[in-house]
Protein backbone atom coordinates (compact mmCIF):
# COMPACT_ATOMS: atom_id res chain seq x y z
CA UNK A 1 0.00 0.00 0.00
CA UNK A 2 1.28 3.49 -0.68
CA UNK A 3 1.05 6.31 1.66
CA UNK A 4 -2.36 8.51 1.23
CA UNK A 5 -3.88 11.55 2.59
CA UNK A 6 -7.28 12.79 3.02
CA UNK A 7 -7.12 16.15 0.73
CA UNK A 8 -8.96 19.11 2.04
CA UNK A 9 -8.94 20.22 -1.61
CA UNK A 10 -10.27 17.64 -3.18
CA UNK A 11 -12.39 15.80 0.11
CA UNK A 12 -11.07 12.19 -0.42
CA UNK A 13 -7.89 10.38 0.48
CA UNK A 14 -5.71 10.52 -2.29
CA UNK A 15 -2.13 8.12 -2.78
CA UNK A 16 0.71 10.85 -1.74
CA UNK A 17 3.28 11.53 -4.48
CA UNK A 18 5.28 14.42 -4.40
CA UNK A 19 6.69 17.38 -7.37
CA UNK A 20 10.10 16.32 -5.96
CA UNK A 21 10.86 12.87 -4.24
CA UNK A 22 13.82 13.75 -3.11
CA UNK A 23 12.67 16.61 -1.20
CA UNK A 24 9.33 16.62 0.06
CA UNK A 25 7.96 20.58 0.92
CA UNK A 26 5.95 20.74 4.03
CA UNK A 27 4.37 24.29 5.00
CA UNK A 28 2.12 24.30 8.59
CA UNK A 29 1.12 27.48 9.44
CA UNK A 30 2.72 28.73 12.96
CA UNK A 31 1.30 30.35 16.10
CA UNK A 32 0.73 33.77 16.66
CA UNK A 33 2.93 34.44 19.07
CA UNK A 34 1.22 36.73 21.56
CA UNK A 35 0.40 34.53 24.00
CA UNK A 36 1.63 31.10 25.63
CA UNK A 37 1.08 28.32 22.86
CA UNK A 38 -2.19 25.91 24.92
CA UNK A 39 -2.60 22.31 24.23
CA UNK A 40 -5.35 23.23 21.22
CA UNK A 41 -2.54 24.79 19.26
CA UNK A 42 -0.68 22.36 20.10
CA UNK A 43 -2.44 19.62 18.83
CA UNK A 44 -1.70 21.08 15.37
CA UNK A 45 2.02 21.00 15.60
CA UNK A 46 1.94 17.44 16.59
CA UNK A 47 -0.34 16.31 13.84
CA UNK A 48 2.77 17.79 11.60
CA UNK A 49 5.16 16.10 13.33
CA UNK A 50 3.16 13.13 13.14
CA UNK A 51 2.80 13.78 9.28
CA UNK A 52 6.70 14.44 8.92
CA UNK A 53 7.88 11.35 10.53
CA UNK A 54 5.14 9.07 8.72
CA UNK A 55 6.41 10.76 5.39
CA UNK A 56 10.06 10.13 6.53
CA UNK A 57 9.18 6.53 7.72
CA UNK A 58 8.04 6.05 4.21
CA UNK A 59 11.42 6.86 2.57
CA UNK A 60 10.83 10.05 1.47
CA UNK A 61 13.32 13.45 2.59
CA UNK A 62 11.20 16.18 4.04
CA UNK A 63 12.12 20.11 4.25
CA UNK A 64 9.53 21.31 6.84
CA UNK A 65 8.63 24.58 7.34
CA UNK A 66 6.75 26.46 10.32
CA UNK A 67 6.42 30.07 9.93
CA UNK A 68 6.13 32.76 13.33
CA UNK A 69 3.47 34.90 13.21
CA UNK A 70 5.00 38.04 14.82
CA UNK A 71 3.17 40.77 13.05
CA UNK A 72 -0.72 41.29 13.69
CA UNK A 73 -3.19 42.92 15.25
CA UNK A 74 -2.87 40.47 18.23
CA UNK A 75 0.99 41.08 18.73
CA UNK A 76 0.69 44.58 17.80
CA UNK A 77 -1.89 44.90 20.76
CA UNK A 78 -0.24 42.61 23.22
CA UNK A 79 3.29 44.48 22.98
CA UNK A 80 1.56 47.98 23.43
CA UNK A 81 -0.70 46.39 26.57
CA UNK A 82 2.75 45.20 27.74
CA UNK A 83 4.98 48.02 27.36
CA UNK A 84 7.27 46.36 25.16
CA UNK A 85 8.67 46.74 21.49
CA UNK A 86 7.45 44.04 19.24
CA UNK A 87 10.39 42.60 18.76
CA UNK A 88 11.18 41.73 22.36
CA UNK A 89 7.29 40.79 23.09
CA UNK A 90 6.96 38.81 20.41
CA UNK A 91 10.29 36.80 21.33
CA UNK A 92 9.09 35.33 24.32
CA UNK A 93 6.12 33.52 23.17
CA UNK A 94 8.63 32.12 20.43
CA UNK A 95 10.83 30.50 22.87
CA UNK A 96 7.75 29.55 24.96
CA UNK A 97 6.42 27.80 21.18
CA UNK A 98 9.68 26.40 20.88
CA UNK A 99 10.23 24.99 24.55
CA UNK A 100 6.70 23.52 23.81
CA UNK A 101 8.13 21.67 21.07
CA UNK A 102 10.89 20.27 21.96
CA UNK A 103 8.92 18.62 25.48
CA UNK A 104 6.13 17.08 23.64
CA UNK A 105 9.21 15.81 21.41
CA UNK A 106 8.21 17.37 18.19
CA UNK A 107 11.63 17.69 15.86
CA UNK A 108 12.39 20.82 14.83
CA UNK A 109 11.43 22.34 11.06
CA UNK A 110 14.48 23.20 8.77
CA UNK A 111 13.30 26.25 8.79
CA UNK A 112 11.38 28.77 11.44
CA UNK A 113 10.87 32.31 9.39
CA UNK A 114 9.54 35.46 11.43
CA UNK A 115 6.59 37.39 9.18
CA UNK A 116 8.95 40.20 10.13
CA UNK A 117 11.78 39.16 8.79
CA UNK A 118 9.99 38.54 4.81
CA UNK A 119 8.30 42.41 4.72
CA UNK A 120 10.27 42.74 1.56
CA UNK A 121 9.04 40.02 -0.26
CA UNK A 122 5.20 40.30 0.96
CA UNK A 123 5.68 44.24 -0.46
CA UNK A 124 6.90 42.39 -3.86
CA UNK A 125 4.10 39.75 -4.11
CA UNK A 126 1.64 43.13 -3.28
CA UNK A 127 3.45 45.00 -6.32
CA UNK A 128 2.94 41.97 -8.55
CA UNK A 129 -0.66 41.51 -7.54
CA UNK A 130 -1.46 45.25 -8.13
CA UNK A 131 0.15 45.22 -11.86
CA UNK A 132 -1.95 42.32 -12.48
CA UNK A 133 -5.03 44.27 -11.79
CA UNK A 134 -5.50 41.29 -9.03
CA UNK A 135 -5.45 43.93 -6.12
CA UNK A 136 -6.29 47.79 -5.74
CA UNK A 137 -5.96 50.61 -2.99
CA UNK A 138 -8.50 51.85 -0.73
CA UNK A 139 -8.26 54.61 1.98
CA UNK A 140 -6.81 52.50 4.36
CA UNK A 141 -5.07 49.61 2.28
CA UNK A 142 -4.52 47.27 -0.54
CA UNK A 143 -6.93 44.48 -1.02
CA UNK A 144 -7.13 41.70 -3.00
CA UNK A 145 -9.82 41.59 -5.68
CA UNK A 146 -11.52 38.28 -5.34
CA UNK A 147 -13.37 38.88 -8.61
CA UNK A 148 -10.03 38.15 -10.49
CA UNK A 149 -9.28 34.89 -9.35
CA UNK A 150 -11.98 32.58 -10.69
CA UNK A 151 -10.97 29.46 -8.62
CA UNK A 152 -12.23 31.23 -5.35
CA UNK A 153 -13.94 29.26 -4.17
CA UNK A 154 -12.82 25.94 -3.88
CA UNK A 155 -12.65 25.31 -0.04
CA UNK A 156 -15.72 27.04 1.01
CA UNK A 157 -18.05 28.87 -1.40
CA UNK A 158 -17.84 32.42 0.06
CA UNK A 159 -20.55 34.03 1.59
CA UNK A 160 -19.97 38.03 2.87
CA UNK A 161 -16.54 37.62 3.16
CA UNK A 162 -15.56 39.66 0.62
CA UNK A 163 -12.29 41.00 -0.79
CA UNK A 164 -9.37 40.90 2.32
CA UNK A 165 -6.63 43.31 3.26
CA UNK A 166 -3.44 42.50 1.67
CA UNK A 167 -1.77 45.76 3.28
CA UNK A 168 -2.77 47.66 6.14
CA UNK A 169 -2.17 51.83 5.83
CA UNK A 170 -0.48 52.65 8.95
CA UNK A 171 -2.48 53.69 11.88
CA UNK A 172 -1.04 55.48 15.14
CA UNK A 173 -2.12 52.04 16.88
CA UNK A 174 0.17 50.34 15.19
CA UNK A 175 3.03 51.92 16.78
CA UNK A 176 6.66 50.41 15.24
CA UNK A 177 4.63 48.09 13.52
CA UNK A 178 5.26 50.68 9.74
CA UNK A 179 7.07 49.27 6.69
CA UNK A 180 7.57 51.90 3.82
CA UNK A 181 6.47 50.65 0.51
CA UNK A 182 5.85 51.63 -2.51
CA UNK A 183 1.93 51.82 -2.45
CA UNK A 184 1.83 53.50 0.90
CA UNK A 185 3.37 52.90 4.30
CA UNK A 186 1.75 49.86 6.53
CA UNK A 187 2.41 46.65 7.66
CA UNK A 188 0.77 43.15 6.20
CA UNK A 189 -1.99 41.29 6.37
CA UNK A 190 -2.00 37.59 7.82
CA UNK A 191 -2.63 35.78 4.64
CA UNK A 192 0.40 37.53 2.38
CA UNK A 193 2.28 37.02 5.32
CA UNK A 194 2.01 33.24 4.24
CA UNK A 195 2.19 33.22 1.01
CA UNK A 196 5.66 35.39 0.79
CA UNK A 197 7.56 33.11 3.16
CA UNK A 198 6.49 29.65 1.28
CA UNK A 199 7.11 31.06 -1.47
CA UNK A 200 10.86 32.12 0.08
CA UNK A 201 11.28 29.00 1.80
CA UNK A 202 9.82 26.42 -0.46
CA UNK A 203 9.10 27.68 -3.39
CA UNK A 204 5.81 28.46 -5.97
CA UNK A 205 4.53 25.40 -5.32
CA UNK A 206 4.73 22.95 -2.16
CA UNK A 207 3.75 19.30 -1.50
CA UNK A 208 2.32 19.79 1.92
CA UNK A 209 0.69 22.83 3.26
CA UNK A 210 -1.01 22.17 7.02
CA UNK A 211 -3.17 24.23 10.17
CA UNK A 212 -5.78 23.83 12.02
CA UNK A 213 -9.64 23.30 10.33
CA UNK A 214 -10.40 26.92 11.67
CA UNK A 215 -7.64 28.27 8.55
CA UNK A 216 -9.40 26.12 5.77
CA UNK A 217 -11.55 29.25 5.29
CA UNK A 218 -10.80 31.63 4.53
CA UNK A 219 -6.99 31.67 5.31
CA UNK A 220 -6.00 28.75 3.25
CA UNK A 221 -8.47 30.03 0.81
CA UNK A 222 -6.68 33.28 0.51
CA UNK A 223 -3.57 31.92 0.42
CA UNK A 224 -4.13 29.98 -2.47
CA UNK A 225 -5.79 32.60 -4.07
CA UNK A 226 -2.94 35.36 -4.00
CA UNK A 227 -0.19 32.27 -4.72
CA UNK A 228 -1.93 31.34 -7.61
CA UNK A 229 -2.55 34.30 -9.07
CA UNK A 230 1.12 35.33 -9.18
CA UNK A 231 2.64 31.74 -10.53
CA UNK A 232 -0.65 30.13 -12.50
CA UNK A 233 -0.17 27.22 -9.98
CA UNK A 234 -2.37 25.87 -7.29
CA UNK A 235 -0.56 26.76 -3.85
CA UNK A 236 -0.37 23.63 -3.02
CA UNK A 237 -1.04 19.82 -3.98
CA UNK A 238 -2.36 18.19 -0.97
CA UNK A 239 -4.22 20.22 2.00
CA UNK A 240 -4.31 18.89 5.29
CA UNK A 241 -5.95 19.96 8.24
CA UNK A 242 -5.82 18.87 12.18
CA UNK A 243 -9.04 19.23 14.24
CA UNK A 244 -9.72 21.01 17.25
CA UNK A 245 -9.50 20.33 20.94
CA UNK A 246 -12.58 21.22 22.65
CA UNK A 247 -13.12 21.19 26.38
CA UNK A 248 -16.21 20.96 27.97
CA UNK A 249 -17.91 21.51 24.60
CA UNK A 250 -16.73 24.67 23.35
CA UNK A 251 -13.15 24.79 21.59
CA UNK A 252 -10.15 25.52 23.54
CA UNK A 253 -9.68 29.23 22.49
CA UNK A 254 -7.64 32.45 24.91
CA UNK A 255 -10.72 34.41 23.71
CA UNK A 256 -13.12 31.83 25.55
CA UNK A 257 -10.62 31.59 28.24
CA UNK A 258 -10.72 27.84 28.97
CA UNK A 259 -7.40 27.30 27.91
CA UNK A 260 -4.51 24.56 29.21
CA UNK A 261 -0.97 24.78 28.80
CA UNK A 262 1.82 22.23 28.80
CA UNK A 263 2.54 23.85 32.13
CA UNK A 264 -0.65 23.55 33.59
CA UNK A 265 0.07 19.78 33.21
CA UNK A 266 3.38 19.79 34.57
CA UNK A 267 2.27 21.23 38.15
CA UNK A 268 0.32 18.38 38.03
CA UNK A 269 3.27 16.24 37.30
CA UNK A 270 1.73 14.76 33.89
CA UNK A 271 4.22 14.64 31.24
CA UNK A 272 3.70 16.77 28.33
CA UNK A 273 4.52 13.37 26.60
CA UNK A 274 1.19 11.52 27.86
CA UNK A 275 -0.06 14.45 26.55
CA UNK A 276 1.58 13.42 23.21
CA UNK A 277 0.24 9.73 23.89
CA UNK A 278 -3.64 11.04 24.40
CA UNK A 279 -3.21 13.04 20.99
CA UNK A 280 -2.26 9.65 19.32
CA UNK A 281 -5.60 8.12 20.69
CA UNK A 282 -8.02 10.06 18.39
CA UNK A 283 -7.26 10.42 14.51
CA UNK A 284 -6.43 13.57 13.68
CA UNK A 285 -9.27 14.55 11.62
CA UNK A 286 -11.53 13.66 14.68
CA UNK A 287 -12.48 16.82 17.55
CA UNK A 288 -10.98 15.67 20.88
CA UNK A 289 -12.49 16.08 23.96
CA UNK A 290 -9.82 17.44 26.75
CA UNK A 291 -10.87 16.24 30.12
CA UNK A 292 -8.65 15.69 33.23
CA UNK A 293 -9.89 12.02 33.26
CA UNK A 294 -9.05 11.31 29.70
CA UNK A 295 -5.65 12.60 29.79
CA UNK A 296 -5.12 10.77 33.22
CA UNK A 297 -5.97 7.72 31.52
CA UNK A 298 -3.69 8.31 28.82
CA UNK A 299 -0.65 9.20 31.24
CA UNK A 300 -1.69 5.75 32.77
CA UNK A 301 -1.56 3.70 29.32
CA UNK A 302 2.08 5.85 28.83
CA UNK A 303 3.46 4.64 31.44
CA UNK A 304 2.56 1.18 31.14
CA UNK A 305 4.35 1.20 27.65
CA UNK A 306 7.46 2.76 29.65
CA UNK A 307 6.75 0.26 31.60
CA UNK A 308 6.83 -2.91 29.16
CA UNK A 309 10.02 -1.06 27.67
CA UNK A 310 12.11 -1.14 30.47
CA UNK A 311 11.00 -4.92 31.40
CA UNK A 312 11.86 -5.90 27.72
CA UNK A 313 15.11 -3.76 28.17
CA UNK A 314 15.77 -6.26 30.98
CA UNK A 315 16.57 -9.54 28.01
CA UNK A 316 19.65 -10.44 26.76
CA UNK A 317 21.01 -10.37 22.83
CA UNK A 318 19.69 -7.76 20.44
CA UNK A 319 16.07 -8.18 19.02
CA UNK A 320 14.96 -8.05 15.76
CA UNK A 321 11.80 -6.06 14.65
CA UNK A 322 8.46 -8.33 14.23
CA UNK A 323 7.65 -7.80 10.67
CA UNK A 324 3.98 -8.93 11.13
CA UNK A 325 3.64 -6.16 13.92
CA UNK A 326 5.69 -3.78 11.44
CA UNK A 327 3.13 -4.24 8.40
CA UNK A 328 0.23 -3.75 10.87
CA UNK A 329 1.65 -0.58 12.14
CA UNK A 330 2.92 0.82 8.95
CA UNK A 331 -0.60 -0.10 7.25
CA UNK A 332 -2.42 2.06 9.81
CA UNK A 333 0.13 4.72 9.16
CA UNK A 334 -0.05 4.86 5.25
CA UNK A 335 -4.25 5.28 5.28
CA UNK A 336 -4.28 9.25 6.20
CA UNK A 337 -1.87 8.78 9.45
CA UNK A 338 -4.40 6.48 11.50
CA UNK A 339 -2.60 6.79 14.89
CA UNK A 340 -5.76 5.10 16.85
CA UNK A 341 -4.97 1.38 15.03
CA UNK A 342 -1.12 1.88 14.56
CA UNK A 343 -1.50 1.84 18.58
CA UNK A 344 -4.35 -1.11 19.08
CA UNK A 345 -1.21 -2.24 17.24
CA UNK A 346 1.32 -1.48 19.38
CA UNK A 347 -0.83 -2.96 22.41
CA UNK A 348 -1.48 -6.69 20.34
CA UNK A 349 2.11 -6.87 20.37
CA UNK A 350 2.39 -6.28 24.33
CA UNK A 351 -0.18 -8.70 24.61
CA UNK A 352 2.11 -11.43 22.29
CA UNK A 353 3.78 -14.09 24.55
CA UNK A 354 4.54 -15.73 21.83
CA UNK A 355 7.47 -13.42 20.97
CA UNK A 356 10.48 -12.90 22.35
CA UNK A 357 10.91 -9.51 24.80
CA UNK A 358 13.96 -8.75 23.00
CA UNK A 359 12.35 -8.95 19.58
CA UNK A 360 9.18 -6.95 21.23
CA UNK A 361 11.40 -4.13 22.25
CA UNK A 362 13.54 -4.02 18.67
CA UNK A 363 9.69 -3.42 17.49
CA UNK A 364 8.45 -1.25 19.69
CA UNK A 365 11.49 1.19 19.48
CA UNK A 366 10.46 1.02 15.64
CA UNK A 367 7.08 2.20 16.57
CA UNK A 368 8.58 4.80 18.32
CA UNK A 369 10.30 6.81 15.41
CA UNK A 370 6.93 7.88 14.40
CA UNK A 371 4.81 7.56 17.55
CA UNK A 372 8.04 10.25 19.41
CA UNK A 373 7.54 8.99 23.18
CA UNK A 374 11.05 8.67 23.76
CA UNK A 375 10.63 4.87 24.67
CA UNK A 376 13.97 4.64 24.41
CA UNK A 377 14.75 6.65 27.44
CA UNK A 378 12.67 3.94 29.38
CA UNK A 379 14.46 1.51 28.25
CA UNK A 380 17.81 2.88 29.00
CA UNK A 381 19.57 1.10 31.95
CA UNK A 382 19.67 3.64 34.79
CA UNK A 383 22.42 4.09 36.98
CA UNK A 384 21.13 2.28 40.04
CA UNK A 385 24.27 1.30 42.48
CA UNK A 386 24.52 -2.60 42.83
CA UNK A 387 23.96 -2.17 46.85
CA UNK A 388 20.52 -0.79 45.82
CA UNK A 389 19.66 -3.58 43.52
CA UNK A 390 20.40 -6.35 45.98
CA UNK A 391 17.97 -4.53 49.13
CA UNK A 392 15.83 -4.44 46.10
CA UNK A 393 16.23 -7.85 45.34
CA UNK A 394 16.00 -8.95 48.92
CA UNK A 395 12.41 -7.17 49.27
CA UNK A 396 11.12 -8.87 46.39
CA UNK A 397 12.23 -12.12 48.36
CA UNK A 398 10.50 -10.77 51.72
CA UNK A 399 7.08 -9.95 49.87
CA UNK A 400 7.00 -13.39 48.05
CA UNK A 401 7.08 -14.86 51.66
CA UNK A 402 4.58 -12.76 52.94
CA UNK A 403 6.94 -11.22 55.64
CA UNK A 404 5.47 -7.56 55.36
CA UNK A 405 7.76 -6.39 58.36
CA UNK A 406 11.22 -7.23 56.67
CA UNK A 407 9.73 -5.76 52.89
CA UNK A 408 8.64 -2.62 54.89
CA UNK A 409 12.09 -2.34 56.56
CA UNK A 410 13.95 -2.92 53.43
CA UNK A 411 11.98 -0.43 51.37
CA UNK A 412 12.57 2.42 53.77
CA UNK A 413 16.12 1.54 53.73
CA UNK A 414 15.83 1.62 49.67
CA UNK A 415 15.17 5.47 50.74
CA UNK A 416 17.35 6.56 52.70
CA UNK A 417 19.80 6.12 50.59
CA UNK A 418 17.92 7.96 47.62
CA UNK A 419 15.83 5.56 45.63
CA UNK A 420 11.82 4.46 45.77
CA UNK A 421 10.27 1.17 44.79
CA UNK A 422 7.54 1.22 42.24
CA UNK A 423 5.42 -1.74 41.83
CA UNK A 424 4.12 -2.07 38.72
CA UNK A 425 2.61 -4.84 36.83
CA UNK A 426 6.09 -5.97 35.21
CA UNK A 427 7.30 -6.45 38.51
CA UNK A 428 9.28 -3.49 40.90
CA UNK A 429 11.43 -0.79 39.60
CA UNK A 430 13.71 1.34 41.52
CA UNK A 431 13.98 5.19 40.64
CA UNK A 432 15.53 7.83 41.93
CA UNK A 433 13.88 10.03 44.63
P1 LIG B 1 -2.69 30.73 16.41
O1 LIG B 1 -1.51 30.79 17.34
O2 LIG B 1 -3.95 31.23 17.02
O3 LIG B 1 -2.38 31.39 15.08
O4 LIG B 1 -2.96 29.21 16.11
C1 LIG B 1 -1.95 28.30 15.79
C2 LIG B 1 -2.55 27.02 15.29
O5 LIG B 1 -3.34 26.41 16.30
C3 LIG B 1 -3.46 27.20 14.07
O6 LIG B 1 -3.15 26.20 13.11
C4 LIG B 1 -4.85 27.00 14.64
O7 LIG B 1 -5.69 26.43 13.68
C5 LIG B 1 -4.60 26.02 15.77
N1 LIG B 1 -5.60 26.05 16.85
C6 LIG B 1 -6.07 27.11 17.54
N2 LIG B 1 -6.96 26.73 18.48
C7 LIG B 1 -7.07 25.38 18.41
C8 LIG B 1 -7.83 24.37 19.11
N3 LIG B 1 -8.66 24.66 20.13
N4 LIG B 1 -7.66 23.09 18.74
C9 LIG B 1 -6.80 22.76 17.75
N5 LIG B 1 -6.07 23.65 17.05
C10 LIG B 1 -6.21 24.94 17.37
ZN1 LIG C 1 -0.81 30.45 6.83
Amino acid sequence: MALTFFNTLTRRKEVFKPLLPAAVSFYACGPTVYDEPHLGNLRTFVTSDLVRRTLERSGFSVRQVINITDVDDKTIAGARAAGETLLNFTARYETAFLDDLAALNIRRPAALPRATEFIGQMIVLIEKLLARGAAYATEDGIYFKIASFPGYGQFQTPDTEGDFALWKFYKPDDGEAVWDASFGRGRPGWHIECSAMIAAALGEQIDLHLGGTDLIFPHHENENAQSETLTGKPLARYWLHSAFVNIADQKMAKSLGNVVRLADLMTQEISPLAYRYFLLTVHYRTWLNFTWEALAAAAKAYARLQNFARDWAGASGTGKIIAKYQHAFNRALEDDLNLPQALATVWAMTKDNKEKRRDKLATLLDFDRVLGLDLAAAAKPTDIPEAVRQLAAEREIARQKQDWPRADALRQEIQKVGYKIKDTETGPLLETI
